[in-house]
């Protein structure tokens, strides 16, 4: 209008941080973001934000912003334009084979920009070597309810957590980290819902439990396993379903009924008090309907895929699946970790989890994408490249990224350092020079959550819009142009001619099974769609598995799975366990909220969390600088002395760099999923003793 300048817009979205998935308005004033609103009809979070969603416009217009694309010449990273930026990444990326270069996608990034990733990996690049950061998070969940199910999401709707009767949450601190989702828990024990809590931390979440079961990380099978003893035991298992929906249960009876699960010896394993365990597995089984939780604390273990299967087993016993208030609930870390792998960026499966080793998938992205030569085999997970790279035994010399900053992410950050030294070529495309950009040869800006539009899709499988707010700053694009314009350069334009995000829209909804009924417009009422939603007319869907589950003859499937402790465990030299994790304040590498004045000033830098009683051993304070060493790096970090954590146990938050638990974290792998185990390695701490 007229005095345009000077009115108020209000622009709904959705929360760039986690995958609760909240919506919000951002007030635009000027050109500029200067707040965030509350969306009432929001679905998710109705108008309500945790701390991180409500100051989600203050890193936005950041001095730190890259604005211009950068190029290293003689050692220094130094400004250029596009033109040359781009015909530079093109020249070099066509003089690599296929099996010498990998696409990383982000999770931080909308369904369109990720589509493109995985598209432009094996259109272009010719190579099935793209993953991105669900490898560290939740591949275990793919893999492990995939088995399972049939698929490898969350079963149930934030919504529906409220219907619960008794929710068992293990491995997941919802009210920090998911704090909307931790809400509908909390509203549900209003109603008179029991919450058990199953964690080595005595957490916020653990605090506001009816039942904490203080357990030792890694030792989440032998707990699940011992619950399932005690409830065949008292014959509390759901026959009915049992007989019904699932099948090879005698195979996981005759595991769990071994006298090791039996509940004295569960309690010598996992450190937790017999009666307890009795109590949950009551409360659990009698309870209908139950809903379990889970998040990193399950995933991120070499028994991660071990510990997925557990869990479905659990709910399967208890028959606590397709019903409003049940599930088996995987809680994805980052805004759109779900779109990410639905997109296809992993390098075993195009969109929708089409394998590629299918010829008849590979025949229809042909025909769809208009081309031949697609690579037939998958590719490279990031975790075994990283590995590849640091022992010198890969063939990969070119990296290309899209914001992922795994030289803080990554477990074993000193490897990673080593792995990046053998690259001939790393192009990381961000909106701040992360860690990992300022290791690059190209760096390209892009554009934030508020300066594009798009698709996320949140843990519960809801698809929902980003709007554009405000321009980006400099000459910072949308991620999904630089691909576009990038693969023009290298000969594809065609196929990379889109107008709008609408467009790349239209052609995953071609692609993907899952999104094929839905479009922008679909899209636009506010509950919008949570898939499978197959066709025009299909309303969507908020629950799993109601009637049959995904696998190909309608069953689900129990296994029968064994405890196996960590791969590295306490000893006389490293006698501490390590866990990490996050804080309510802060996200991931801190690239966003340590630029956001608000939440930086409430959390400043990293600590170490130990029990009283260890550090009174080690003769140390509350607040006192500390030494805390693996075999693999050492850091040094505040203490913080609290009674909220197990003895023997110690806790690091990994969003700091001048203090990062990563350069701790063991790189161990699950053979299945190839995840590292972030949630349990050896450590020693040391007092700094005065020179
Ligand atoms: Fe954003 Fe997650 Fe907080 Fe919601 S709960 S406001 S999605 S960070």
């Amino acid at each position: 209008g007229e005095n345009g300048n000077m009115e108020l817009k209000y622009v709904h979205t959705t929360c760039p941080y986690c995958g609760t998935g909240c919506g919000f308005n951002i007030v635009v004033k000027d050109g500029r973001a200067v707040g965030i609103e509350p969306w009432h009809r929001a679905p998710v979070n109705a108008g309500k934000l945790c701390q991180k969603g409500r100051y989600a416009y203050e890193f936005i217009h950041s001095k730190d912003r890259l604005v211009k694309p950068l190029v290293r010449e003689n050692g220094q990273l130094v400004e250029t334009s596009w033109e040359e930026a781009l015909a530079l990444i093109a020249g070099r990326f066509m003089t690599f084979l296929p099996e010498e270069i990998v696409c990383l996608s982000s999770a931080r990034t909308s369904n369109e920009e990720n589509y493109l990733m995985q598209k432009f990996a094996r259109v272009v690049l010719k190579t099935s070597n793209v993953d991105h950061c669900a490898r560290l998070c939740h591949s275990s969940t793919v893999a492990g309810l995939a088995a399972v199910f049939g698929s490898g999401a969350m079963t149930n709707s934030i919504l529906d957590i409220e219907e619960s009767k008794c929710i068992f949450i293990i491995g997941s601190n919802t009210l920090e980290q998911h704090p909307l989702i931790g809400r509908r828990v909390m509203l549900a024990k209003k109603k008179g819902a029991k919450i058990v809590c199953a964690d080595p931390r005595c957490t916020p979440t653990a605090k506001q439990a009816d039942l904490h079961l203080s357990m030792y990380s890694g030792t989440d099978v032998a707990l699940l396993n011992g619950l399932m003893h005690h409830i065949i035991e008292n014959g509390w298992e759901d026959s009915a379903f049992i007989s019904k929906r699932t099948k090879n249960y005698e195979e996981m009876k005759s595991v769990v009924m071994q006298e090791i699960y039996s509940l004295p010896n569960v309690s010598k394993i996992t450190g937790v008090p017999e009666d307890d365990l009795k109590t949950a597995a009551e409360w659990i089984a009698q309870s209908k309907p139950s809903a379990l939780i889970y998040s990193m604390g399950i995933t991120q273990h070499t028994v991660g895929v071990d510990n997925v299967r557990s869990t479905a087993n659990l709910m399967l016993l208890t028959g606590n699946l397709g019903v409003p208030g049940g599930g088996v609930n995987p809680l994805r870390g980052q805004n759109n970790v779900q779109g990410a792998c639905d997109m296809g960026c992993l390098p075993d499966v195009y969109p929708g989890y089409q394998k590629v080793a299918d010829p008849k998938n590979h025949r229809k992205m042909e025909s769809i994408w208009g081309v031949s030569g697609l690579p037939k085999a998958p590719g490279l997970t990031v975790t075994e490249l990283m590995e590849q790279l640091a022992e010198g035994t890969s063939t990969v010399k070119c990296m290309y990224v899209m914001g992922e900053n795994f030289m803080l992410s990554d477990p074993d950050l000193n490897k990673v350092r080593k792995a990046m030294k053998q690259l001939d070529f790393l192009v990381v495309q961000d909106i701040f020079l992360s860690e990992t950009a300022n290791l690059a040869d190209v760096v390209l800006p892009a554009a934030c959550y508020a300066e594009k539009n798009g698709t996320q899709t949140n843990t519960e499988r809801r698809v929902q819009r980003i709007r554009k707010a405000v321009d980006p700053p400099g000459d910072a694009k949308a991620d999904w142009r630089i691909i576009c314009e990038l693969a023009g350069c290298m000969g594809y334009g065609p196929q990379f001619s889109y107008m709008n995000e609408a467009e790349i829209f239209e052609e995953i909804s071609k692609v993907t099974p899952q999104y094929g009924g839905m479009s922008y417009e679909r899209l636009e009422k506010p509950d919008s769609l949570q898939w499978p939603c197959p066709d025009k007319t299909h309303p969507g869907t908020p629950i799993l598995h109601t009637e049959k589950f995904s696998t190909s003859d309608g069953l689900a499937e129990f296994s029968g799975i064994e405890w196996k402790p960590p791969a590295e465990v306490p000893d006389v030299e490293y006698p501490f366990i390590l866990t990490t994790g996050r804080n309510i304040w802060h996200w991931h590498t801190g690239t966003m909220t340590r630029r956001s004045k608000t939440l930086a000033s409430e959390v400043r830098t990293g600590w170490v969390e130990l029990n009283p009683k260890d550090a009174k051993k080690l003769g140390i304070r509350n607040r006192e600088k500390v030494r805390v060493l693996s075999r693999r790096g050492k850091i040094e970090i505040p203490s913080m002395v609290t009674e909220d954590i197990k003895p023997g146990v110690v806790f690091i938050p990994f969003h700091f760099k001048e203090c990062a638990a990563n350069l701790l974290t063991n790189g161990a792998l699950d053979p299945v999923a190839k995840i590292p185990e972030y949630k349990a390695c050896a450590v020693k701490i040391e007092k700094i003793e005065p020179q």
